[in-house]
């Protein structure tokens, strides 16, 4: 196979586009956009706010209401345990105005409202990351483990997680393993003498950790553990089953120990602890059973033969909680950003061009920078949140009126499932790794008042840090989605001749990769929108710029994994080893170009003549052509822009900050932050009373 020529021919498409651009119309950089006006049109914010809201807005608008309450901010001062107690007490009233547990299933008296759970838990997140988590430790964790793998038989317990009278735990994490969770330790042994099951903890590392409300508040948990039947010594995989962890007074349940992880480095109102088991008793019904179950006698059953798959189903049926953390992300960062810019635009620092009058911040072409760029990101995320959201609650609705069977898919079905975690592992990993960068940003945008806690950038910085980590490590599921990727591919590919293979590499992995891009327009339908010159300022040309790297990338991580294929599994995972980066690169390049595919999707919901349509148009510039220098060097080196038109995409990213710099506010204001939040000290006189 001429595998390597494939690159120098996706090479050569690449160029190819640079050069026909340039030949095309003689300044390759046409069409660039004028500079918004220097007023800002506040009629802009409504329009952009709806479009950021989405098909959900009607839901937050009423969630609004609720979290603009001075008693949801976080606490800062205090013991650990009054700040714990006092996070109980807002969870409370996020559990009384109900409607986060409209994404319960109508099994459980829900309405299967995916956005219910996940807008709320992006607004929460805007006020308060510890009432957040621990809200979607209780609603989304342990209740939607009850809700996603349970049965009739635990509506009780559902109900329970709903209106809090059962608080719980998600014990997945243990010591041990804790990306790696197939090879968990605990172990649910069944007895047919009593019909029971026994929890124990055989091991150090079976110790169930970090988990939330394990060190105070729970009294239940939704464990996850090897399960045992009569019949084997081996272990039919990881199933989750609800077991007592303590009584109704606070003391722990027979045979089961819990303590505290004590002060961590945020999120001070959730009590992570630790649980072991030692031969702890729980009847048979508790075993969530919607994929498998124990009868009696201790006969097996299960509705999925192949343990592997049972195991990824149920996870599967997860992916909620991955929604959650990353809209979360979303929300948090999107408070920061709104603080920081309305700072920005009433500090004053230096005089400039006007004796006796300092500069404010946002004048500042680095501040600008600082700030903008990822606003931009921020937009693009959030348009791309909106499709997925969607998309997750068409597979909701499917699967609630029993068109969509998780245990036994069509082949499309299976396929779109996989898609679907693809999307959510990108989207939870973006928006963790783009909340840290972007908190740390504002921040320091910010000086000596961004560090106050009362002005609360370090409390939610904090709060996000671990984002990266819980519900699944950023850096594992950009391997998932490079898998994902490559897994997909490779069955086309399998599926065809070896001459075919070598063909479909060098022509296909465009249109492999637009055939799965799932949630935006294609690629195609946006060239049949846009009338291109083959400018960097127009649509398409930006995405078939982003998509070039993103093909390429692919490609190259395709030719070095597939001689894996003839390896056995040592060498094999050798080779996959050695790749990792590219891996990781994939999945970023199919992010890439994923958000620049959303931004521009989004553009035409905008109602015409809508003074928001220029300043968004202007913010897709900005992601696009930032996410463009941002792989300079890539995209010079492969040869896809010629140094010259990267120079210009850089001149253009200064020049949007600076057009866009006035419409900062209006900008975070679409973000619809409440004003409980943005009341801060700072803003108070120009950024000069911090009494
Ligand atoms: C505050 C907090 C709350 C939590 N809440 C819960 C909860 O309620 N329930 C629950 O079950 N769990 C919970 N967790 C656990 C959390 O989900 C795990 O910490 C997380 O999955 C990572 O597992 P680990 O800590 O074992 O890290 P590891 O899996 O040991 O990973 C450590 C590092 O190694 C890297 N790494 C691992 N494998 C690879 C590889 N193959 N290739 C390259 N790099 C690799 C990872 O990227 C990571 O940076 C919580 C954790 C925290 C800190």
């Amino acid at each position: 196979m001429s595998l390597p020529n494939a690159t120098k021919e996706d090479v050569k498409d690449a160029k190819h586009l640079a050069t026909d651009t340039t030949k095309a119309s003689g300044n390759p950089e046409s069409n660039q956009p004028s500079v918004l006006p220097s007023t800002p049109d506040v009629n802009a914010v409504e329009d952009l706010a709806d479009l950021l809201d989405g098909p959900f807005k009607e839901r937050k608008e009423a969630l609004r209401e609720l979290i603009n309450d001075p008693f949801l901010l976080p606490r800062v001062e205090g013991t650990l345990d009054e700040i714990r107690a006092d996070n109980l007490e807002k969870v409370k009233i996020v559990a009384e105005n109900g409607r986060i547990q409209e994404s319960f299933s109508p099994l459980n008296g829900g309405q299967g409202q995916v956005s219910a759970g996940v807008s709320s838990l992006e607004l929460l997140a805007q006020v308060n990351n510890s009432t957040c988590i621990k809200s979607g430790v209780q609603f989304g964790l342990w209740g939607g483990a009850i809700d996603a793998l349970g049965t009739e038989r635990h509506i009780e317990f559902a109900k329970g997680a709903m209106d809090l009278s059962k608080l719980g735990c998600f014990a997945m994490t243990e010591m041990g393993h804790g990306s790696n969770v197939q090879q968990l330790e605990t172990t649910a042994t069944y007895d047919p003498e009593t019909q029971e099951f026994v929890i124990n903890s055989p091991t150090p590392g079976s110790k169930k950790a970090y988990i939330g409300n394990a060190a105070r508040d729970g009294r239940w948990a939704a464990v996850f553990a090897q399960l045992y039947t009569p019949d084997s010594d081996e272990s039919k995989g990881v199933h989750c089953i609800i077991v007592r962890i303590r009584e109704e007074d606070g003391t722990d349940a027979p045979g089961v120990t819990t303590s505290d992880h004590g002060h961590k480095g945020g999120l001070l109102g959730v009590d992570n602890g630790m649980i072991t088991f030692d031969h702890v008793r729980v009847p048979r019904e508790n075993l969530l059973n919607r994929f498998a179950d124990v009868a009696e006698d201790g006969t097996y059953s299960s509705s999925i033969d192949s343990m592997n798959r049972r195991f990824f189903t149920m996870l599967g049926t997860l992916v909620r909680g991955r929604l959650g953390v990353g809209a979360s992300a979303a929300g948090a960062t999107r408070a920061g950003l709104a603080l920081a810019v309305k700072y920005a635009n009433i500090r004053r620092q230096f005089e400039a061009g006007d004796p006796g009058q300092e500069e404010r911040l946002i004048d500042y072409r680095q501040h600008r920078r600082r700030l903008l760029i990822p606003l931009a990101k921020s937009y693009a995320l959030a348009m791309f949140q909106n499709n997925l959201l969607e998309r997750f609650q068409e597979y909701t609705d499917a699967v609630n009126a029993g068109e969509w069977d998780p245990a036994n898919p069509t082949e499309q079905q299976s396929f779109a499932s996989r898609e679907t975690e693809t999307l959510a592992a990108f989207f939870k990993s973006a928006t963790a790794t783009h909340a840290n960068e972007t908190l740390q940003e504002c921040r320091e945008a910010c000086g000596g008042a961004g560090y106050m806690s009362e002005n609360l950038l370090t409390t939610f910085r904090a709060d996000v840090d671990i984002f990266t980590t819980f519900e699944g490590d950023d850096t594992i599921l950009r391997q998932l989605v490079g898998k994902n990727l490559l897994t997909a591919y490779g069955k086309e590919m399998s599926e065809m001749s070896p001459f075919g293979m070598a063909k479909y590499v060098v022509s296909n992995i465009g249109d492999f990769l637009t055939r799965r891009s799932g949630i935006a327009a294609s690629v195609q339908s946006i060239s049949d929108r846009v009338a291109g010159t083959g400018s960097l300022f127009d649509a398409e040309t930006q995405l078939r710029v982003v998509q070039s790297r993103e093909e390429h990338v692919l490609n190259s991580l395709v030719r070095r994994v597939q001689v894996a294929r003839k390896m056995d599994r040592k060498d094999a995972a050798k080779v996959i080893n050695r790749a990792q980066d590219h891996l990781l690169e994939t999945a970023i390049a199919y992010g890439d170009r994923m958000l620049v595919q959303s931004m521009i999707d989004a553009e035409d919901r905008l109602p015409e003549n809508s003074p928001a349509r220029q300043v968004f148009e202007q913010l897709r510039h900005l992601f696009a052509l930032e996410t463009i220098v941002k792989n300079a060097d890539w995209y010079q080196e492969h040869g896809v822009l010629p140094a010259g038109r990267v120079k210009a995409a850089k001149a253009a990213v200064n020049d949007l900050v600076d057009s866009l710099a006035p419409w900062s506010e209006v900008l975070v204001d679409a973000f619809k932050i409440p004003q409980v939040v943005l009341d801060r000290p700072m803003m108070v006189n120009g950024g000069t009373d911090l009494s």
